[in-house]
């Protein structure tokens, strides 16, 4: 095929959520003819996609959100301390045209694959509309979560009801209004949308295969004077943040839950549990690592539990077996309420497992239910689900599909050796998913942007990851999980919700700051651990 000289740019971009847009302006702003691909019809993202009813942040709106401009930070206001998925989608419309990023977005095009070409040592990079493009950079921010995941039920395809999956929600109203609805899941996505389908739906069975930690998020408008106080002091606001474990949330409490007396302990807790929402973890420092530590706070949600939900046997099917942050805990707004109303029954798999779809429901091992509709809340291929999908070619036909078979190998979570001029932006190996992600895919995109301006100020042609320095941070990133309660029981991070895939820890658990220190001196080393050429 012949190269249009219109196809050649100095970087591609895949995506246009949160992290391909400040990549593009990032880029747009060193100069660099910049060509961005989104398969959706729009920018956002997460919050283009995920509109199933009840979907919002669950990390602060204001700290959810970009701090690279003051001007934009001054002149948007957000109405809730955890703002919802219309308004989230907003900002980043309001942000693509601030920025005037869309001209150089190409809406509605899938990136199929990206093979490097030693002898131009230029990334070739193919899309569903048939087109080649040429690039020096080829960045992927195709997000953590943006893979869908619907479980290979039998029968699924004889159904004749409707379906729907959070993460894919239809952009027309949907209305449950006398329908008889199935809710497959219990994790964040079911957790918001269950409390709004209840008050619709004439009959509710939420499917549960395990239980999962849920606080209460506290949600509640932000008030102008608050909103006043916060934009008053956002750059101090924001380099607290960046002290912050998950770089996001209240101060965490350093003591032990053994540090303390059992009313001190109490007190924390309830101290946490009023700010609400993932701030609850930060209670005591060791409830991540020290399961003594994990079942104090186990036993203080459960008592919270009983103030809500007063029939034992439904109580003991809502409480999880795992400790507490080991699936991702989710944040509620009248989650557990839900289970009281009468049109609400949840299925719990410890009594009876989905076997099949029939053409009119679902039929576990105990019975057949009669469906109208059905939610998958069945979440994603995390981390690596979209990456997957692109057939990545790096130096001697290398397939990052095949490099990646025994699981995702990164140095920082942001390149992979044998890719060279590669770049992921909250890849597996980063932070990513157990942090504010939009503090990590700033840091990211202005490391990518530095990294790149060094480059092309020193005549290079490539930055390539070494081999050994990828090894020693897997292995790094692999302790580090191992020290926490988190590779104990089955979650997306280890990959074990998708049949198959190698159960290894994704993200990286040593906390934002950490990682950001160590990044931080591997560039003031002379980027140690990578190549240029
Ligand atoms: P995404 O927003 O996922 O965007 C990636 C884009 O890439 C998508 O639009 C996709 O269509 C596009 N794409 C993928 N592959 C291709 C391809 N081959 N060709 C073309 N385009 C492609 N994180 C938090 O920190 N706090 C929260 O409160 C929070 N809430 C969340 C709520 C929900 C419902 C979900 C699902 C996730 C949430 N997250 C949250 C995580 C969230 O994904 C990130 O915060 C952030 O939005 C990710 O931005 P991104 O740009 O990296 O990826
Ligand atoms: P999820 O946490 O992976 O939950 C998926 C649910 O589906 C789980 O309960 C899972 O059960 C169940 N499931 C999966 N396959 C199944 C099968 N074959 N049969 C029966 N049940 C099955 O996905 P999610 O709720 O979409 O959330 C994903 C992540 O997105 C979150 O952890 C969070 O990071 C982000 N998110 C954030 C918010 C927010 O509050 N801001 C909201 C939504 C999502 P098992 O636990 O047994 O696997």
């Amino acid at each position: 095929m012949t190269e249009q000289p219109s196809n050649n740019f100095d970087a591609i971009v895949v995506g246009a959520g949160f992290a391909g847009l400040y990549m593009t302006h990032k880029f747009k702003k060193q100069g660099l003819k910049v060509k961005t691909f989104e398969a959706g019809k729009d920018v956002g993202g997460t919050w283009y996609w995920n509109r199933y009813p009840g979907a919002r942040c669950d990390v602060e709106s204001w700290e959810y959100s970009f701090g690279f401009s003051t001007e934009l930070e001054q002149e948007w206001t957000w109405s809730e301390r955890y703002s919802a998925q219309p308004e989230i989608l907003n900002y980043l419309k309001h942000v693509s045209e601030k920025f005037e990023l869309r001209e150089h977005i190409s809406f509605n095009t899938k990136v199929t694959s990206g093979k490097f070409n030693e002898k131009t040592t230029k990334w070739e990079i193919a899309t569903d509309s048939k087109n080649i493009y040429t690039a020096k950079y080829f960045v992927m921010a195709t997000g953590c979560l943006s893979s869908t995941n619907i479980p290979k039920f039998d029968g699924l395809d004889n159904f004749t009801g409707q379906t729907f999956h959070t993460g894919n929600w239809p952009h027309e109203p949907v209305s449950f209004k006398d329908k008889v609805v199935g809710v497959i899941g219990t994790g964040s996505s079911s957790i918001q949308a269950t409390p709004i389908i209840a008050q619709e739906a004439k009959h509710l069975y939420v499917f549960q295969r395990t239980p999962n930690w849920s606080i209460p998020a506290n949600n509640e408008p932000l008030t102008k004077a608050k909103s006043d106080e916060i934009k008053s002091k956002y750059q101090e606001l924001r380099k607290f943040q960046l002290k912050l474990p998950l770089a996001a949330q209240k101060a965490p409490n350093r003591q032990s839950a053994f540090d303390v007396n059992d009313q001190t302990r109490l007190e924390t807790y309830e101290k946490f549990w009023e700010i609400g929402g993932l701030s609850f973890l930060g209670a005591f420092r060791d409830i991540p690592t020290n399961p003594d530590a994990n079942a104090t706070a186990k036993e203080f949600i459960i008592n919270k539990l009983k103030k809500v939900i007063k029939n034992e046997r439904l109580l003991e099917k809502l409480v999880p077996d795992h400790h507490v942050g080991c699936k991702r805990p989710c944040s509620d707004t009248g989650y557990y309420e839900t289970f009281n109303r009468a049109n609400v029954e949840l299925i719990d798999s410890r009594d009876e497992q989905i076997n099949s779809f029939t053409s009119t429901g679902i039929a576990t091992t105990a019975k057949e239910y009669q469906l109208d509709a059905v939610v998958f809340a069945t979440g994603f291929d995390a981390m690596t689900g979209s990456l997957d999908k692109v057939n990545i070619v790096g130096k001697n036909g290398l397939k990052l599909k095949d490099k990646w078979e025994e699981g995702p190998k990164t140095y920082l979570g942001v390149g992979t050796a044998g890719f060279p001029n590669f770049f992921i932006i909250t890849g597996p190996g980063s932070p990513s998913v157990l942090a504010n992600m939009v503090v990590g895919i700033e840091h990211h995109v202005n490391w990518i942007g530095d990294c790149v301006e060094h480059i092309e100020r020193n005549g290079f042609k490539n930055i390539e990851v070494l081999k050994d320095a990828e090894e020693d941070w897997v292995a790094h990133v692999n302790e580090v999980a191992n020290r926490t309660l988190y590779t104990t029981c089955n979650n997306w991070y280890l990959g074990s919700n998708i049949p198959g895939k190698p159960r290894v820890f994704m993200p990286y658990i040593g906390g934002f700051p950490k990682y950001a220190e160590k990044v931080k001196a591997i560039v003031e080393s002379g980027y140690k651990g990578f190549a240029f050429s």
